[in-house]
């Protein structure tokens, strides 16, 4: 950050009183612009036993597989954020089953969380911002081709659960690892 959203004078980095880290502050009308991590929240959407996968039609990771998913707005749950999502990116409309993933992901301030979904219809679309949607079974999951980690790793603890057919909720993070010397 630059400049403050508020009146347009350049920020600088220090730490507010009663606080203990630098945060972007404006000398000019003292706004503090706090900054904090950013939920994504999206499906696992099932439908007869396969599971619905959307092909990237934007960068990152055009042409990926990805499971539907993206930002939260503001006034909405994660729920509504999850089902908004699937709608948006693959037509389809769910019914949220419970929250299946939350995957922090601290070197870029995110936090993902899955739910598992089914398809109410069987109906799927490809959305504006996917190239295609695609039923797959379990053990044709595109592997090479999946968009993010975070998808990834949700994909294989679905599928590691799908023979119990019991699916806890599983709390991990993704790091990236730092060079030696790093
Ligand atoms: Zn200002």
């Amino acid at each position: 950050m630059k400049f403050c959203s508020s009146c347009g004078h350049p920020v600088e980095q220090r730490v507010p009183a009663g606080d203990n880290r630098p945060r972007y502050v404006c000398p000019s009308c003292e706004t503090i612009h706090y900054q904090n991590p950013r939920i994504v929240a999206g499906t696992v959407p099932v439908w007869e036993g396969q599971i619905l996968l959307c092909r990237r039609a934007i960068e990152p990771r055009y042409g990926y597989w990805t499971l539907p998913a993206g930002f939260m707005e503001n006034s909405e749950t994660t729920e509504e954020a999850a089902t908004r999502e699937t709608l948006e990116e693959a037509e389809a409309t769910v019914s949220l089953e419970g929250l299946y993933t939350i995957i922090h992901v601290p070197h870029i301030d995110q936090v993902h969380m899955f739910y598992r979904a089914q398809l109410i219809d069987g109906r799927y679309g490809a959305g504006e911002e996917s190239l295609e949607t695609q039923l797959f079974n379990p053990a044709d999951i595109p592997w090479e081709r999946i968009s993010f980690p975070t998808v990834r790793r949700t994909l294989e603890h679905f599928i590691e659960d799908l023979p119990r057919q019991e699916y806890p909720m599983r709390i991990s993070d993704i790091r990236y690892k730092l060079k030696p010397g790093a």
